[in-house]
């Protein structure tokens, strides 16, 4: 038995407030919600970070995310949805089973955009950084 929160959810082996099972993703309600609705779309093969994903499951993680952001908004009456991954324990991704975060939004919620949460501690300009990337994708 794995000790994987999200596996043992995928498994059926613990409760979940599941809203989509299907062949390669399962979603349900984050325990911790940011706001009503907040929902985690985890592969359901054992995955720590977006880069060791399969091409077929991340093809079909970003499928569902798609699927579901538009419903997951509608039924709780927001106006938008912000879809985020911590990716890496660095970033404060606590399970290490890769999940995108869908959170339902609401002009007067009080939080931020994505943006907010960086304090844009940048030092190199951007041709530097994008050559830098460019060289690392080959
Ligand atoms: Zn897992």
């Amino acid at each position: 038995m794995t000790s994987c929160i999200f596996c043992r959810i995928v498994n059926g082996e613990v409760p979940a407030e599941v809203v989509a099972r299907e062949p390669e993703v399962v979603a349900f309600l984050d325990v911790q919600p940011l706001a009503d609705g907040h929902v985690l779309v985890v592969p359901r093969a054992h995955v720590a970070a977006v880069e060791e994903l399969e091409p077929v499951a991340a093809d079909a993680l970003f499928r569902a995310t798609r699927r579901l952001s538009g419903p997951v908004r509608d039924a709780l009456g927001a106006a938008g949805t912000t879809i985020g991954i911590n990716n890496g324990a660095a970033t404060g991704q606590t399970i290490p089973h890769v999940h995108v975060h869908i959170v339902p939004r609401w002009a007067d919620d009080g939080a931020g955009s994505i943006h907010t949460i960086f304090p844009r501690k940048t030092r190199r300009s951007l041709p530097d950084v994008g050559a830098a990337i460019r060289r690392v994708i080959g």
